[in-house]
């Protein structure tokens, strides 16, 4: 094969690659509530995320507050919430109608301390997303995420990668299924040395499909190629169809 043709068909491989990563959120009603801890940068996650939906044709409506889960006229209508809220609170009123919704399909999808450290005194939320973060021990270090689930739709085609960011230890649901895990080298607390951990995972609840994924601590997470394409096709995959 002559040097050209490769190049042709590795850019036509390119291109076809590129044509079947199809999202099908048009006409999709997207609810992403944000707020909590601001060093999670909420609204710069929030606003990421709803500029890509509405390229994607969803319409997308933003809330700063958990109180629009107690609003039957958004909730009756949504086909996803996307969740970016680290600690803090939610009223027990407005827990259940989140769960009551997720539970008749609604799907939920998040990442980082917004959708795995929400919470910390409500067992029914950990509950519903399958895990709860613990610890992230020593900070800030470099970690790799293995794929472990290469077939799932969520993580096809993506290798193992590495970066340099907080490792989440996380207490998690035996329903979880799980696409990606980290090692961790007990650098810092040697009894944990070579414990895996889920770093993506999907799960039911109730007809409703979660999504989590634990990367995303700072907004350079999100450059990260396969931090982003897991991020987004899991919003996809977790969208009530
Ligand atoms: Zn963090």
């Amino acid at each position: 094969m002559s040097r050209i043709s490769i190049l042709f068909t590795l850019l036509f491989t390119f291109i076809l690659s590129a044509q079947n990563e199809t999202y099908q959120l048009e006409n999709k009603n997207v609810l992403i509530v944000y707020g909590g801890w601001s060093d999670h940068h909420p609204e710069f996650f929030a606003t990421k995320i709803a500029s890509w939906l509405e390229k994607q044709k969803a319409n997308v409506t933003l809330s700063q507050s958990t109180k629009i889960y107690l609003d039957k006229t958004v909730m009756n209508q949504v086909d996803l919430i996307i969740q970016h809220i680290t600690m803090t609170e939610i009223e027990e009123i407005e827990s259940k109608a989140l769960q009551t919704a997720i539970k008749k399909g609604v799907g939920l999808a998040g990442c980082h301390g917004g959708l795995g450290d929400s919470f910390r005194n409500d067992t029914e939320y950990q509950y519903m997303v399958g895990g709860q973060f613990v610890k992230h021990p020593g900070g800030q270090v470099d970690y790799t995420v293995e794929i472990s689930s290469p077939k799932h739709k969520i993580t096809e085609g993506i290798n193992d990668f590495s970066l340099y960011s907080e490792q989440y230890y996380m207490h998690i649901d035996p329903a979880i299924e799980i696409l990606a895990t980290t090692r961790f080298s007990g650098a810092h607390d040697s009894w944990i040395e070579g414990i895996e951990i889920p770093v993506v995972w999907t799960k039911s609840y109730g007809k409703g499909r979660v999504f989590y994924s634990s990367l995303g601590h700072s907004d350079d997470i999100f450059e990260i190629p396969e931090a982003w394409k897991m991020m987004l096709r899991g919003i996809s995959w977790a969208v009530r169809k």
